[in-house]
């Protein structure tokens, strides 16, 4: 039995796995890579022929940098079977189409530079109409039940309490009569997340694959990401300023709903306007609606009462470029949420170019923003950051909440591998920045596990 590591090793974006044995091969996620602008086009766009020769597809969660790259995936000629849990499936729908669509614009805009200077233009990495003909592979499947994949290699999908339909993928292969368990915990999400339930904790597996993205961090208790976001809209009430929050339309929005929700029901903050401004927003929160199976006891109870957790009653949600424009003329105080996540394209630039040079105005960062991003840029308080290649002084605040991550951080990372219990044979450390990778593999080794940090395309025979 082979595994490949070939994406988000000794990084975080671009998962991309292989686990082979002769003759079968299943391939964990097709992400795409997001980073510095050159280099993810061709990243992305040249994918190795052990990944489209795999025979079948496991797919963990919908987030782009899991799932993007489908699409190219099948233009690159795979021909299996994609296999994902039910809300998985519903999700990346929307989100493909809107990659595609984001993959298009961006060409579009290099494009016209480049026949203005002669030079030949270049192609989208995929189109709308690949990423709805990819929709065609993908096979939905329920939480904790073993379904055949190829031959020899059996799955099942356990809740990672990460974002709606997210799972840890399981694998039962047989290899020359031998029965071997790997896990794969890409990505791993916390305890006590409002909407999801906890992740489930996995028990006796001889291999695991896990992620790091917080390896070497500890974020504040979950709890207090109420905490912070009231102090802070109540802030925006008082300077009578616009909070803007760029947040990934996938889980995060959706979370950010629910606690302002929380929040004007408990008349801890004012009922001030909120816009979520993305036209995915809207479509994937239908798409949460659809998913009750996903919820955890207290969402459900909110549900069925009079209340709506999702905020409609609050929340106004925006597709129209016009009424997106409409949010610039209009005075403080509110709150905008709007993507991309990390703010490296998207209607958040609008807002952030259009506010960040007021001082009454604040930032507040609730996602993991990738080194090289505009989004890390402001999480490190840069005075002078680049938005649609013209540099702007900021004077706007930024409050950066970790309490948001949707990722395990260090305690919970090595808590959650101690209660795997005995047994492991290896342990793979990927999706992590070096910081983070390295230190949690070196924590991991001193409690005994036999850890690698694999680099991009390494490969590793197992015993
Ligand atoms: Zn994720
Ligand atoms: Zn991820």
């Amino acid at each position: 039995m082979k595994i490949r590591f070939l994406g988000a090793a000794r990084e975080v974006t671009g998962s991309r796995h292989t686990v082979s044995i002769p003759g079968e091969s299943v391939l964990l996620d097709c992400g795409l890579y997001q980073g510095r602008r050159k280099l993810t086009y061709e990243r992305n766009k040249n994918i190795p022929r052990a990944v489209i020769n795999a025979n079948a597809m496991l797919l963990g969660h919908a987030h782009i940098d899991h799932s993007g790259n489908i699409p190219n995936l099948i233009l690159s000629g795979f021909r299996g079977k994609i296999y994902a849990t039910s809300a998985t499936v519903d999700l990346c729908r929307f989100m493909l189409l809107d990659s595609a669509y984001l993959q298009e614009k961006d060409v579009e805009y290099v494009n016209k530079r480049k026949r203005r200077r002669g030079e030949e233009l270049v192609e989208p990495l995929y189109t709308t109409q690949d990423a709805l003909e990819a929709l065609d592979h993908f096979v939905p499947r329920s939480y904790n039940r073993w379904f055949k994949v190829t031959k020899n290699i059996s799955a099942k999908f356990c809740d990672a309490g990460h974002v709606l339909g997210s799972a840890i993928t399981l694998l039962r292969v047989n290899d020359r009569g031998r029965s071997l368990k790997i896990a794969y915990a890409v990505d791993l999400g916390r305890k006590g997340m409002p909407i999801l339930r906890d992740p489930v904790q996995i028990k006796g597996v001889d291999y695991l694959i896990i992620e790091s993205t917080y390896g070497n961090r500890l974020h504040e208790k979950v709890e207090e990401s109420e905490r912070i976001l009231e102090d802070t809209v109540n802030r925006i009430v008082r300077q009578k300023g616009k909070l803007i929050i760029p947040s990934f339309t996938l889980e995060r929005t959706q979370e950010v709903v629910y606690h302002l929700h929380n929040l004007i029901e408990e008349k801890r903050i004012p009922a001030i306007p909120i816009f979520v401004d993305s036209p995915l927003a809207v479509n994937i929160t239908s798409v949460f609606r659809r998913h009750p199976e996903c919820f955890d006891k207290e969402t459900m109870r909110l549900l069925r009462g009079r209340s709506d957790p999702f905020g409609f009653d609050y929340v106004t949600y925006i597709r129209e470029v016009d009424r997106s424009k409409a949010l610039n003329e209009m005075e403080g105080p509110m709150v905008i949420i709007s993507a991309s996540g990390m703010a490296e394209g998207g209607r958040i630039l609008h807002h952030l170019k259009n506010n960040i040079e007021d001082p009454r105005n604040i930032i507040m960062i609730v996602g993991y923003m990738a080194a090289n991003t505009l989004g890390r840029r402001l999480v490190e308080k840069e005075r002078q950051v680049k938005i649609f290649g013209e540099l702007y002084t900021r004077k706007a605040d930024v409050v950066v909440a970790n309490s948001f991550s949707a990722h395990a951080d260090r305690n919970e990372l090595i808590e959650y591998v101690r209660n795997i219990g005995e047994g492991i044979k290896h342990i793979f450390v990927v999706h992590g920045e070096e910081s983070q990778a390295i230190p949690f593999a070196e924590a991991l080794r001193e409690m005994g596990y036999s850890v690698t940090v694999p680099h991009l395309g390494d490969e590793v025979k197992l015993p």
